[in-house]
């Protein structure tokens, strides 16, 4: 790789970061970064380009910490399906994932099926965090 093209990747990972920043909310008692654009109706957020949508959880962790392995899923540590704190999201196989959403659920406090993680569209755009 060329000096101009590290600059380049140095740059568009740094604007990544401050894109994804401006559009969250800081929750300081849990450290989520809740998702202030758009969600998907199952409650994840959505960061979208005029030429695609992505979740704002896989950009989030890629922009932060790295890329996210090959077939891997990121669960959310704390549940809240509109957070994109790096820290918040671990890659894990998908069959982890499901389980750990079926441990989660029987858990005290914790959101129920198809409540959409904790996070609901308000205004279409607009999120606010439910009673947990
Ligand atoms: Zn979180």
């Amino acid at each position: 790789m060329g000096r101009v093209e590290r600059h380049l990747r140095y740059f568009e990972r740094f604007d990544a970061r401050a894109r994804i920043l401006a559009r969250v909310e800081l929750v300081s008692e849990t450290g989520c970064w809740i998702w202030m654009g758009s969600v998907s109706p199952a409650g994840y957020g959505e960061a979208g380009s005029r030429f695609s949508v992505r979740s704002a959880d896989r950009l989030s962790y890629e922009a932060f910490v790295g890329p996210i392995p090959d077939g891997l899923e990121l669960d959310h540590l704390c549940r809240v399906r509109c957070c994109v704190a790096p820290y918040h999201l671990e890659p894990v196989t998908h069959a982890v994932n499901v389980d750990r959403g079926r441990i989660a659920r029987w858990l005290p406090g914790s959101g129920t099926p198809g409540d959409a993680g904790g996070c609901v569209s308000f205004g279409g755009s607009r999120l606010v965090l439910a009673e947990r």
